[in-house]
């Protein structure tokens, strides 16, 4: 590797819309100033590349919904915990990350806003991934959609309190289910401070999200995971059957969401399903990874570690009971690796679904989220069974 503050890499790239075989990065300051074909490269005399002779140069990982790893968990509140989540997030291919809240007391999560803040502000390569923003998921969840959350932490939105949580700055997206009172103040401020305004952990009919829709709301949480489906809607207000977050979605082409695609949560129709009826476009992977990965099976609480709520883990997922998932214990390189193993959808895609499509719907595309000229060198180095052998954050390799 060269001294100079220039990085040459020569490898397949794995481009927004395409993939480009021998091709070429070049890296200047931390930011992208080519990403093209090799023979075409501007190329200085002085340049040595580093040779990627198998295998990818794909863009970082950027992961919106992510509760922790290797035994923390961010409403631990802590710096600590917030870089160890942030450490094996980075490991596992993950560049840019958006720590998300649980359920909890007011105090928790302001303490989980204020330690997000401290490592964003003093970030350093070895902290990890870089915090993108907060998602503000929990507390205002349907009672009975609270899954694995500790169903004391929820109440309905209050603008006492969100909007001082706002007000911190470091929030990028916002989820409240559409059925609670209060819920279309949230969304429309939310909407209006430019946040990804979503709609998770809610039982809502097609009439409420049509009514959150107008409010800015744009996007649902965990597809097909603690939301509404025809049937849960009618057997809460009968007949006529009633349209469902499902069909907003799938009906509503402004609308995006994601999946958990670690092979435990949806079987692989479903994932094939979602990339198909949705697209590459407006469907993001997420890992919404808690405290259990890269940890040994055993008892584990979700949430702070104080009075979060106790899930286990086998390994493979986490869970309460056989009837109920508590999210997964993998990373994002395993989630774009199922959906590239399990569905039809081409390798850019099932990259461009856990990179650029989630920048895009936060906002931050300009910055990150593909080898493209003038963004962030958050780029990885993965085998041709897409493993990560390297990771690289503003240019900067990371171990
Ligand atoms: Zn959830
Ligand atoms: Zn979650």
């Amino acid at each position: 590797m060269p001294s100079s503050d220039r990085i040459v890499v020569r490898g397949n790239l794995v481009l927004p819309d395409s993939l480009l075989e021998d091709g070429c990065l070049i890296v200047q300051d931390g930011l992208i100033d080519y990403a093209g074909s090799w023979e075409t490269a501007p190329l200085h005399d002085t340049d040595s590349a580093l040779q990627v002779e198998e295998g990818w140069i794909a863009p970082g990982y950027v992961d919106i919904h992510v509760h922790g790893g290797d035994n923390a968990d961010y409403m631990d509140g802590t710096t600590e915990a917030v870089k160890i989540a942030n450490r094996i997030h980075a490991r596992h291919g993950t560049t840019t990350i958006f720590p998300t809240t649980t359920t909890g007391l007011p105090e928790q999560i302001d303490k989980m806003l204020h330690a997000c803040l401290a490592v964003q502000e003093g970030y350093q390569l070895s902290d990890g991934a870089r915090i993108g923003g907060v998602h503000y998921y929990g507390p205002y969840f349907a009672a009975d959609k609270v899954g694995c959350h500790s169903v004391d932490g929820r109440r309905d939105p209050k603008p006492e309190e969100y909007v001082r949580c706002f007000d911190l700055g470091i929030i990028q997206v916002a989820t409240c289910a559409a059925e609670l009172p209060g819920s279309t103040e949230f969304y429309r401020e939310a909407s209006e401070r430019g946040y990804l305004v979503t709609c998770g952990h809610s039982n809502s009919t097609w009439t409420e999200m049509a009514k959150a829709f107008e409010a800015g709301m744009r996007h649902v949480d965990h597809f097909w995971c603690a939301m509404s489906s025809i049937s849960g809607v009618r057997e809460q207000y009968g007949f006529p059957m009633q349209g469902s977050m499902e069909q907003f979605v799938l009906m509503e082409p402004e609308m995006s969401t994601e999946v958990i695609a670690d092979g435990e949560h949806l079987a692989p129709e479903l994932l094939e399903f979602a990339y198909r009826m949705i697209g590459p476009n407006r469907l993001c992977l997420v890992t919404d990874a808690n405290r259990a990965m890269g940890m040994p099976p055993g008892k584990y609480r979700f949430g702070p570690e104080s009075d979060g709520a106790w899930f286990e883990s086998d390994g493979k997922v986490g869970f309460v009971s056989r009837a109920s998932l508590a999210s997964s214990i993998v990373g994002m390189d395993t989630m774009v690796r199922n959906m590239y193993e399990n569905t039809s959808a081409e390798l850019h895609e099932a990259i461009r679904m856990g990179s650029l499509t989630p920048a895009e719907r936060v906002g931050m595309d300009d910055e990150i989220g593909s080898l493209e000229v003038g963004k962030r060198a958050d780029f990885l180095v993965l085998d041709a069974a897409l493993n990560v052998k390297d990771v690289y954050i503003r240019g900067q390799v990371y171990r």
